[in-house]
């Protein structure tokens, strides 16, 4: 199988894809900066900055937007910048200088943190113990001390959040680090001013002493960094699940010299045409054909299947599956980025580097989220001077430091990348691969599953089971001619005609012309011959008028599909093939009806099979003997009803209806066609991977939406209460430490949160 993203955007004329990595970013306020400043960019026509990921995509023209000005603008916002090559190997050491990069961020953060913490705790202590002890209250040394110790937490445990700030402020831009440091700047410089200079506030009739915030600086200061720093971590963590996958890979590969010699070779080296030797026990180190021996193949890894497939030759052997039982040799087929593994990985970066439509608009809010904040920040602190009581300064500072706390968007930033990340992840790694936000978000709200048969719900590996001859010629030579029009076919009812004359020792010939109808047949010339092979329809087109109907209705009635051929407009030959149902087809229907989902067969094939073949497995309704522009035409009927659909399917005369559904769900050993056109693949074929893949979606977009909700909660609903407007009625004011520990919490909850999508039950 190839899996490719649908073929959309990105075979415009002259449009490229770069991915870079962004450095520097801390909420959704700053990634609607990046996005801004590389939309800004002459010749750039698409960028989308994620968060969870620190990755910016961008779709550009290459000759008016070369990459240095991608990076130039992204430094001029205030933010450092990266292109990723588009080469494999080097990428991979890109990737793994990042990683490097942000192992040295977090221990940093963790120094940080400590030093903050354990001063925290005295600073807190000593600014309480007045409480206790009255006598401390106008003791001049009891401010000395709190400054020496809130100090450092100020100047160094925090330097991150004056950087990020001051670099925004260069740009003429806020952010949560903007709030961070203008609120707990705030609380120390009034604490620095009360206690090296308590005359100015005599001057003003109020105490000094009170107005010692130091507990309230530091105490913000560790809390924020203990809420970053978990938050680095987890976020670290969203894409083990992609990155376990992407380190599958075998290092090195045995390989077999033609004069028979075998030779260690690093996997890098390997070329298509080498023959590798493959051992119990040990990783295939690509993919390839199996060419001698056999075994049993743990392909769970790559398909989510967890029974080992037996291997023989002829069989494709997938790179990153583990060999169980036997030995053997196959040829490569694919190196490198054309391997499945590296395009599974692809897929899934990909998905989860798009968006969700919701986080468009949370973006959207979050830059003018910060602006806005100082708006009510200032507002609320000038209400207080003015109608507060006293000492109204005092409130109105605390009010002011709150508000800022409270109002930082970080955890509003997470809400949805991490859900997708982790959600699109989990999928990978049970063989479903969803390859955009958009495909969750349309999952989700499907209510009509239809489905394809051969191949989608039947093993697809159909074979003649009977044959009547109905040519003057002999029994081979006609099966030989029906066989050699088949050749070139890719449907899956071909090859079983191929096999079944390669079994009867003919050899096919090529045929001179060939024309494939899909839902109805094949038209080719061999050896002379005008042959037509199909349905009974286009047998009795061409030549076959009087089709009796006992044959048909006898194999038909077993869901056995039956192919009629035409050899120069007489009579050939009758085929009855008959093909098994997946054996966890019955239950993945029957868990799509649990689910309260209605089921729907759309066949080429004969009435009398496809209904047959829907009894055996419980499907709801059939519509059979249907053309494939006519199973697009029965779906947008649906649609027109208000029905959301999901198609199902495999073959060539399915992409179209996967295209037209709201979600297109393509069998992974379908054709390469239906697989580019699709929005989620399974890549083992299991039919249960619907109700998987429709139940992940639920589950992730459900996360989101609880995401939001604790975002917002925090973000929006605490601001008055920080801002004082339940003082008047309760007598609350928020404090700033209280606000600082919600919000850190709130970015915790929010990661938390989607890394439960690691662990939540598809079945
Ligand atoms: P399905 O929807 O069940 O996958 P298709 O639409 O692929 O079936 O095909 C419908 C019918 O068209 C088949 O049952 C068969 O009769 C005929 N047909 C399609 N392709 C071929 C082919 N390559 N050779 C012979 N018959 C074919
Ligand atoms: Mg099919």
């Amino acid at each position: 199988m190839t899996v490719a993203t649908k073929p959309a955007s990105v075979e415009e004329e002259g449009v490229e894809r770069r991915e870079l990595v962004v450095t520097g970013m801390t909420c959704a306020s700053c990634v609607a900066s990046v996005e801004d400043a590389l939309r800004g960019v002459a010749g750039v026509r698409a960028a989308d900055v994620n968060l969870a990921t620190e990755r910016a995509r961008v779709e550009l023209d290459p000759a008016r937007a070369p990459d240095s000005s991608l990076v130039r603008a992204i430094e001029r916002a205030g933010y450092g910048a990266l292109v990723l090559s588009a080469d494999r190997a080097e990428r991979a050491v890109m990737e793994k200088r990042e990683r490097a990069v942000r192992a040295a961020y977090l221990a940093t953060l963790r120094r940080r943190l400590i030093v903050a913490a354990v001063l925290a705790v005295p600073v807190l202590l000593l600014s309480m113990a007045d409480l206790a002890f009255s006598e401390l209250t106008h003791a001049d040394w009891r401010g000395y001390v709190l400054f020496l110790l809130a100090t450092p937490v100020q100047l160094w445990s925090a330097l991150p959040f004056y950087r990020g700030a001051i670099s925004a402020a260069r740009h003429g831009r806020t952010d949560m680090n903007t709030l961070i440091v203008v609120g707990t700047t705030t609380a120390y410089a009034v604490s620095v001013v009360a206690t090296f200079f308590p005359q100015a506030f005599f001057g003003l009739g109020l105490e000094p002493h009170r107005f010692l915030y130091y507990d309230t600086s530091t105490t913000i200061v560790a809390l924020v960094l203990v809420g970053r720093f978990l938050e680095s971590r987890a976020r670290a963590r969203t894409s083990d699940e992609v990155r376990a996958l992407a380190a599958l890979g075998a290092k090195t590969a045995l390989v077999r010299r033609a004069g028979g010699a075998e030779e260690e070779v690093a996997i890098e080296r390997l070329a298509v045409g080498d023959v590798v030797i493959v051992r119990p026990g040990e990783i295939v180190a690509t993919d390839g054909l199996l060419l001698a021996g056999s075994s049993a193949v743990d392909e769970s890894m790559v398909t989510g299947e967890s029974l080992p497939v037996e291997k023989a030759p002829g069989d494709e052997v997938t790179g990153g599956t583990l060999n169980r039982t036997g030995t053997f040799r196959f040829r490569v087929t694919k190196v490198g980025a054309d391997t499945l593994l590296a395009q599974i990985v692809r897929l899934v970066e990909d998905a989860q580097g798009s968006k969700v439509r919701i986080q468009r608009l949370v973006d959207r809010i979050a830059s003018i989220f910060v602006p806005i904040v100082f708006g009510v920040a200032f507002a609320s602190a000038l209400a207080w001077v003015v109608f507060g009581p006293q000492p109204s300064l005092g409130y109105a500072l605390t009010a002011f430091v709150a508000v800022l706390i409270i109002a930082c968007p970080c955890a509003l930033g997470l809400a949805t990348p991490t859900a997708i990340i982790v959600g699109t992840g989990r999928g990978a790694s049970r063989g479903i691969l969803i390859k955009s936000a958009d495909a969750l978000e349309a999952a989700r709200a499907i209510d009509v599953v239809a489905f394809d048969k051969t191949g989608t719900l039947t093993v697809g590996r159909p074979e003649v089971v009977d044959y009547m001859n109905c040519a003057g010629i002999g029994e081979n030579e006609v099966i030989r001619i029906l066989a050699s029009a088949e050749l070139r076919s890719e449907h899956p009812l071909a090859s079983a005609v191929v096999e079944a004359a390669t079994a009867r020792g003919l050899s096919p010939s090529e045929p001179t012309s060939f024309e494939g109808l899909p839902g109805q047949g094949v038209h080719a010339t061999v050896d002379g011959h005008d042959v037509w092979v199909g349905n009974a329809d286009l047998a009795r087109a061409h030549g076959f008028a009087d089709l009796g109907d006992g044959m048909l209705a006898h194999h038909q009635e077993k869901g056995r599909t039956v192919l009629v051929g035409t050899i120069d407009g007489e009579p050939g030959g009758i085929l009855a093939l008959a093909d098994t149902p997946k054996a966890a087809a019955r239950d993945a229907i029957a868990d799509l009806r649990r689910m309260g989902l209605r089921t729907l067969l759309l066949s080429g094939d004969a009435r009398r099979v496809a209904e047959a073949i829907a009894r055996e497995i419980g499907i709801d309704e059939v519509r059979a003997e249907v053309r494939p522009d006519q199973k697009t035409e029965i779906i947008a009927r649906l649609q027109a009803e208000g029905h959301r659909v999901a198609m199902v399917g495999d073959g060539v005369n399915d992409a179209p209806a996967l295209a037209r559904a709201d979600l297109g769900v393509a069998i992974g050993t379908g054709t390469d066609i239906a697989i580019a056109t699709a929005d989620i693949v399974l890549v083992g074929g299991d039919p249960r991977g619907v109700p998987r893949a429709l139940r992940l979606a639920r589950r992730t977009l459900s996360t989101i939406r609880q995401n939001l909700f604790w975002a917002f909660v925090y973000n929006v609903a605490l601001i008055p209460v920080a801002a004082g407007a339940l003082f008047p009625f309760t007598g609350w004011l928020l404090s700033p430490m209280l606000a600082a520990a919600a919000m850190a919490l709130s970015s915790v909850t929010v990661v938390t949160n989607s890394l439960r999508l690691r662990t939540v039950s598809l079945e």
